[in-house]
């Protein structure tokens, strides 16, 4: 049995990769059902930043856009990938062709979405580009934590930055889904946590979602992790909510001296 095949079977272990409930109340969906989204995934490819210094720490990179999520976070820049339509730019077999091209060049993949871990072939991909001698970093919001656990201990992810959305008590409201289920993101932290994998946590800060008692909660969350991230909101035509503001660079340093106490590295990204 290949190494391929092997590790698509570990997968297949996990048919929840199909479609756990996130939320008490799942968004509705304006692509023309949710159901839909899920049944007929493939592996279209919805974007490709050819090169990137700035998404891989320490690597150039090229960023792989898959589309669909199953949060609606306000500040969300990828309003296209998110909601939909969601028309491929390319298919795996092109992306496969372009890496090989590439080797040498780049030393990166990231895969980043949406939200990547709803894609049924992720792992076959995730394999086929680690085939070409390439490191990985997943995009994740953490809210499918066994396909998380399966994609680090299979060795198919290098890196993994999940988003932290906000303290406990704002996430539902911050990822645009009130009622939101939090036991998948606490579980997918913990797992991160233990280090089986490489990895960042990182939060998007917004003036309206984001103050000082979101730091306060945040920091003993995550308490004992490597790297966390501040990164300020930027505002875009892309962005699912108009209206939203960051916040200056002194106040997100102010927020950082909170989660210090608590996280090896914190940084501001975006100030
Ligand atoms: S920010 Fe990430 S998790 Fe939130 S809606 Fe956009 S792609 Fe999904």
């Amino acid at each position: 049995m290949s190494r391929r095949r092997e590790q698509r079977g570990i997968f297949m272990e996990f048919s929840p990769w199909d479609r756990p409930p996130l939320t008490a109340a799942r968004p509705d969906s304006t692509m023309g059902g949710e159901n839909a989204l899920w049944e007929e995934m493939d592996m279209d490819i919805q974007g490709l930043q050819k090169m990137t210094l700035l998404d891989y720490p320490g690597r150039v990179a090229c960023t792989v856009f898959l589309g669909g999520c199953d949060l609606r976070c306000p500040f969300c820049h990828n309003g296209g990938l998110v909601l939909g339509p969601m028309p491929a730019e390319l298919d795996s077999e092109e992306l496969l062709a372009f890496l090989r091209k590439r080797r040498g060049l780049l030393d990166g993949v990231c895969v980043t979405g949406g939200e990547p871990l709803l894609r049924p072939d992720l792992p076959e991909l995730l394999s086929q580009i680690k085939e070409l001698g390439y490191p990985v970093k997943l995009d994740t919001n953490g809210g499918r934590p066994a396909q998380l656990r399966a994609l680090a201990e299979a060795g198919l992810v290098d890196y993994v930055a999940m988003d932290v959305k906000n303290s406990p008590g704002r996430y539902g409201e911050t990822a645009g889904v009130p009622g939101l289920d939090l036991a998948p993101f606490r579980e997918s932290v913990s797992f991160l946590l233990q280090g089986t994998v490489d990895y960042e946590f990182r939060t998007t800060v917004v003036r309206e979602f984001h103050d000082a008692d979101s730091f306060k909660a945040i920091g003993p969350w995550i308490a004992g992790a490597k790297r966390y991230f501040l990164q300020s909101f930027v505002d875009r035509d892309t962005v699912l909510r108009e209206g939203l503001h960051p916040w200056d660079g002194e106040t997100l340093g102010s927020f950082a001296d909170l989660v210090r106490p608590y996280v090896e590295q914190v940084e501001l990204r975006g100030v």
